[in-house]
């Protein structure tokens, strides 16, 4: 775990006592830093708090940006342009309003965002940056042909003065990111991450996460662009080119920069490769061959300095995939009936809760689905089976909102969810699991279910449904979660969201038969323990038989039977089709 994080988790030390920690050494440093340092020294600063920035969009939302410099321009241009008006307020002002645009900015960059990845979202950014390269080459800032100075705040004029203010900055900033970082923005940021349809079933809109993680990364940018208007005195195009936001971005990369020490690690890099060059005489634009280098070795293999250095410093190395498994045991009879009679039947009470009506869904020419009607009673458990490929994970994505080309209606209690997206009708008490791990292993367990529950579970309701399904303590980090388990951790974290519906995508999936029959167990309790119904795709038929009251069965995309439970698995057609999987019946 990195070092800062692990020293607030402890509780040991509070981010705003860090913060008042870090000013006083700056304060120190400030006085005591050689003459021919400091000016590096406020440029290190400056870096470390464009880096912080980017570190949300690359690092923490998984996403490319690269113009962060330019976003720093516009944060320059704003500073500059209002000393030129001369408008009221004063610098600390200005910086603040450089801010605002330059996040104002990000937003506009982040619309293409919303539809490009990858490759795509990278030229994007970097059209931008050169564009606006271009632009500021013609026009320059304003105030520079007249060599108008943008004047430091009172009482930081000199170098020694304006490195301490900025060093104010960046604690106050960097205390800011922490915060954010660990808010309901910083879990959807990281979910947006690893899903993006994990993140909408969480309810979460995926367009506010990204564009929200664009504007915070590049108001920080603006923030420290202002602040390089303050270092300079009068800002010239070369300090924003493009080249330097890729250097800046392969910086983000190598150093991990979404942590704060590692994007102090980052900013001191950005002045200290520079200037070894300049020691051994070799002309400085060679630091972006360093740069290039270091980013090829962060992107090529999987480590980075900074995770290097991280690991060095904390002893700890990293399990991935395989370690803390499930705490799922059968109840003993007598525990379990005694369950179930505060329970009921699970065949619910005879009100409808999810109808679904004539639902077709074709792929070109494959008819995933056709006409399927099917219904959930408020307070039931209901199986949905079907060989491989029968239309069943069609079925919940459409139901979910994830196929919105569908025909048919679908309704939750007395909403029509046709047209919604997903995080509406995650709104509207209808989630999801998904047969495909969508659970992000940059969280904790803890985090990843306070975010899925959208604030309706306190830790000690977490705690609860956590040990109720049998999933690893809150504190556990998911990265070190096997793969059966976090199938439970994903079902736990929607249960603590309280939904009307919940529509389970194979969740059983990577349990031994044990653990099947315990979590069998778990989900009749569900309906009267949490006032959940359940949807649940499964093909382990035992299972199915355990908790399901009513069953539908898919066979090529149609409905091939569906009813009570006796009548379905005895339908000669059921039969028929599980033929040549025997080992399920
Ligand atoms: P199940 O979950 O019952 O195993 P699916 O719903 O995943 O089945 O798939 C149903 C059918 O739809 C399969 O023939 C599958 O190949 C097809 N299919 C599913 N998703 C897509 C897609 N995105 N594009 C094209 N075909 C798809
Ligand atoms: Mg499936």
């Amino acid at each position: 775990m990195p070092l800062v994080d692990t020293l607030f988790r402890s509780r040991r030390i509070s981010p705003l006592v860090f913060g008042v920690v870090a000013v006083l050494v700056a304060f120190a440093l400030s006085a005591l830093l050689p003459t021919y340092l400091v000016y590096l020294a406020i440029t290190a600063i400056v870096a470390t708090i464009a880096l912080l920035g980017l570190g949300i969009v690359t690092g923490t939302a998984g996403m490319i940006a690269l113009c962060q410099l330019t976003f720093a321009a516009v944060g320059a241009w704003i500073v500059s342009l209002f000393t030129v008006l001369d408008v009221p307020g004063g610098y600390i002002l200005w910086l603040v309003a450089g801010g605002v645009v330059a996040g104002l900015a990000g937003v506009v960059i982040g619309l293409p965002a919303l539809r490009l990845r990858g490759v795509n979202l990278a030229v994007v950014t970097l059209g931008f940056a050169a564009a606006a390269d271009a632009t500021l080459l013609k026009t320059q800032f304003p105030g520079a042909p007249q060599g108008t100075k943008v004047p430091r705040p009172e009482g930081f004029l000199d170098d020694r003065g304006f490195f301490f203010f900025c060093a104010i900055v960046l604690v106050v900033i960097a205390v800011a990111v922490h915060y954010l970082q660990r808010s309901r923005f910083g879990s959807g940021w990281r979910s947006v991450a690893f899903s993006e349809r994990g993140t909408a079933s969480a309810g979460t809109s995926v367009r506010l996460a990204k564009l929200s993680a664009f504007a915070v990364s590049a108001a920080i940018a603006g923030i420290a662009g202002g602040l390089i208007a303050g270092q300079v005195g009068t800002a010239y195009p070369a300090g924003f080119s493009t080249i330097q936001s890729l250097a800046l971005y392969v910086l983000a990369i190598v150093s991990g920069a979404y942590l704060i020490e590692m994007a102090v690690f980052g900013g001191i890099l950005w002045v200290l490769i520079p200037e070894l060059l300049k020691r051994f005489g070799i002309p400085q634009d060679w630091g972006f061959v360093v740069f290039g280098a270091l980013g090829i070795q962060a992107l090529t293999t999987n480590s980075n300095l900074g995770q290097d250095l991280r690991n060095a410093l904390t002893k700890r190395r990293h399990r991935r995939g395989a370690g803390t498994s499930t705490g799922l045991v059968p109840l003993s009879d007598e525990a379990f009936e005694a369950s179930l009679q505060a329970s009921g039947s699970g065949s619910g009470s005879g009100k409808p809760l999810l109808t679904v009506t004539g639902l077709s869904v074709s792929f070109g020419q494959v008819k995933a689905l056709q006409n399927v009607d099917l219904t959930v009673d408020e307070g039931a458990i209901v199986g949905l089976i079907g060989p491989n490929g029968a239309g069943k994970s069609t079925f919940v994505d459409a139901v979910a909102g994830f196929l919105p080309q569908h025909e048919g209606t679908v309704r939750l209690g007395g909403d029509a969810l046709d047209g919604l997206p997903p995080h509406k009708r995650a709104r509207l008490g209808l989630r999801r699991t998904f047969q495909q791990d969508r659970v992000p292993p940059s969280l904790t367990v803890g985090d990843y279910v306070a975010f899925i529950a959208r604030g309706e579970a306190e830790p000690v309701a977490i705690a609860e449904v956590l040990a109720f399904i049998g999933c690893p303590p809150a504190s556990t980090r998911i990265v070190n979660v096997d793969v059966g388990t976090r199938r439970l951790v994903e079902v736990a974290a929607n249960l603590a969201a309280k939904p009307r519906l919940l529509v389970l995508d194979e969740p059983a999936a990577g349990l031994s038969h044990e653990e099947h029959v315990a979590f069998g167990q778990r989900l009749r309790m569900i309906p009267a323990r949490y006032g959940t119904s359940i949807l649940i795709i499964e093909h382990d038929l035992d299972l199915v038989r355990s908790v399901c009251s009513s069953i539908t069965v898919l066979n090529f995309g149609a409905v091939l039977a569906s009813g009570s439970q006796e009548t379905v698995m005895n339908d000669p057609e059921v039969l028929k089709a599980y033929m040549g999987e025997t080992e399920m019946l």
